[in-house]
């Protein structure tokens, strides 16, 4: 696939990671206007609320695009999905439709800067579920916890483990995240405490967005799920591994992940990435027919989870992965998370589960890549680091590389705040 021109220029370039052959949707909004549907192309968006007003664009009988999320887009179905992007191509392509490109006096209201623009959640997160399906951050994890012969719980080879997250409080990149407070119990304590959690990390995942839902008693195939799924977005799992390493026995992580999960603000779409999917990994054991995929459901994705000190110049890179090293698909996730006969919902968040490769500079947490603390890493300023301090920023970001052009998300940003002070009521130590 090559780049598609559009008479947008700045989507032309190779560098850029919104060009024509992308269309990602977001929700924005200006010092003139309220939050409403856009698509980024080039380092512009294109103001789809006005367009669909101006009578430029509609899909289906009704308009969609007066709200400031896209669940109501989605809810469509395929066929709009499709038919949208097609639109969209055709009124931003080099030698398209003229309607904009042809109208200086619209082209100037439709067609906003992106950095006069403030981004959005892109759509209502009816519910999130977070999952644990790369093998190596498992098998990281498994090693530190319970040593390297036992790293691998039994079920993980057969089953995409998951958990029930919070919906509350996914935000979208630019929103600072504040220290979660808990339960901790120090290794060498007697009793647990109340107070800040100390080890703070990241999760550097994938999010993939439920377009249309499924019907509660009704399981789902691989194929159906993989078709289910509108988008997909960069995903932060904040996490504090001390609440975590408490509380987790027996149900899994609760306080310790309910904080906050930030997501990048563009959705990218299937169509967008269908030219880089790519298969998962051989099996060990083979899979239940259920969960086997008929045909590749990973996509070649760089990441990359850059760190930068408050007051720090620049940021530095500490992992550099790809999505295509997870051992379980989006599809399979969503597979497995129906075959019980759960209903999945549009606008449901599934998290891959922490990104890591194989090498130790491609480990997706801090916790992985300062091995639970005990090898500090050092940052491009001299500072150390086991796990995030307060004012540090965190900043997820990649993009598939084309021939000669790449298909971004934008960045997936966070900056830790101090922790509030425990509430007065409360036993404090
Ligand atoms: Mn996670």
């Amino acid at each position: 696939m090559q780049l598609k021109k559009s008479w947008v220029t700045s989507a032309n370039s190779p560098e850029t990671h919104f060009p024509l052959n992308n269309l990602p949707y977001g929700v924005f909004s200006t010092d003139e206007n309220e939050p409403r549907c856009g698509v980024a192309i080039g380092d512009m968006i294109l103001d789809l609320t006005l367009l669909e007003e101006e009578g430029v664009l509609s899909v289906g009988d009704e308009p969609v695009f007066d709200l400031p999320f896209w669940n109501e887009f989605m809810e469509l179905g395929a066929e709009a999905w499709l038919d949208l992007r097609t639109r969209l191509v055709d009124l931003l392509a080099e030698g398209g439709d003229s309607a904009i490109s042809g109208n200086e006096a619209l082209k100037s209201r439709v067609l906003v800067a992106q950095s006069d623009a403030q981004m959005h959640m892109p759509f209502v997160v009816t519910e999130f579920t977070d999952f644990y399906a790369g093998r190596h951050h498992a098998t990281n994890i498994g090693t530190m916890f319970r040593g390297a012969e036992n790293a691998l719980p039994p079920n993980w080879l057969h089953i995409p483990i998951g958990y029930n997250g919070r919906a509350s409080t996914v935000v979208v990149s630019g929103t600072d995240i504040r220290r979660p407070l808990g339960q901790l119990k120090p290794p060498n304590a007697d009793l647990p405490h109340f107070g800040a959690c100390k080890r703070l990390d990241v999760e550097l995942e994938m999010g993939a967005i439920v377009g249309t839902g499924s019907t509660m008693g009704q399981p789902i195939t691989v194929a159906q799920a993989d078709e289910m799924i509108f988008g997909y977005v960069i995903l932060n799992d904040w996490s504090a591994r001390d609440i975590q390493a408490w509380e987790y026995q027996p149900l899994g992580p609760f306080q310790a992940k309910a904080f906050g999960t930030s997501i990048s603000p563009w959705i990218v779409t299937r169509a967008a990435l269908e030219p880089f999917r790519t298969s998962t990994p051989p099996r060990e054991f083979d899979l239940l027919p259920y969960l086997r995929e008929p045909g590749p459901m990973l996509y070649d994705i760089a990441l990359e989870f850059a760190l930068q000190p408050d007051g720090a110049d620049k940021a530095t890179v500490l992992t550099r992965t790809n999505y295509r090293e997870m051992y379980y698909s989006a599809a399979q996730q969503l597979c497995h998370h129906a075959s019980s006969g759960c209903e999945m919902n549009v606008g449901d968040l599934i998290g891959s589960g922490t990104i890591s490769g194989p090498e130790k500079h491609e480990r997706g947490s801090l916790l992985e890549l300062s091995w639970g603390g005990k090898e500090p890493i050092v940052l491009d300023t001299g500072e150390t680091r086991s796990f995030l301090e307060d004012g540090d920023t965190a900043t997820l970001s990649g993009f598939a590389q084309g021939n000669g052009y790449r298909i971004g998300f934008g960045d997936c940003v966070g900056t830790i705040l101090p922790a509030v002070e425990a509430p007065r009521d409360l036993p404090r130590t």
